[in-house]
């Protein structure tokens, strides 16, 4: 690894915060913000944050995309990060069901995650956090889904 390279790598780790409960990095250096990735520029070229750290890291995934195993935009551990296709990519979206719907903010995750445990009705955390009532019972059941795998 280069002196840069080392650099870069450092400038980037010093801004990411360890999740606690998803053992993410979660990034928040960013030049710029494209669809919830963050990116910033190497060699003039605007490079996603997690693809950079996983070249410096793994090394250079050439063709292939840098996917998140964990579903989270902002993560970049190595460990939760992934080569595939653009093909693979865009079935792990659907399947994942975030092909048509974009993914909250984590913030809004969380909070409907807390209104959820609650007990406050669907509706009301809907309109209270101005997202749709299919979005939180799919939030919920996803939830459930998730808690009777583990
Ligand atoms: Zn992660």
């Amino acid at each position: 690894m280069s002196d840069d390279e080392k650099k870069l790598l450092d400038r980037i780790l010093d801004r990411t915060t360890r999740n606690p409960v998803t053992g993410c990095w979660e990034c928040s250096y960013s030049a710029r913000n494209v669809k919830g990735y963050r990116c910033l520029s190497v060699r003039d070229r605007t490079e996603y944050v997690h693809r950079a750290v996983y070249t410096l890291l793994c090394g250079d995934p050439g063709d292939l995309q840098v996917l998140h195993e964990c579903d989270n935009p902002r993560c970049v551990h190595p460990a939760h990060l992934s080569l595939g296709t653009n093909d693979e990519n865009q079935r792990q979206k659907k399947e994942r069901g975030r092909a048509n719907n974009r993914r909250w903010a984590t913030h809004v995750r969380e909070q409907v995650a807390a209104m959820l445990a609650a007990g406050v009705p669907k509706t009301a955390i809907a309109r209270q956090l101005r997202v749709t009532r299919e979005g939180v019972t799919r939030f919920a059941r996803r939830r459930k889904l998730a808690a009777a795998a583990t």
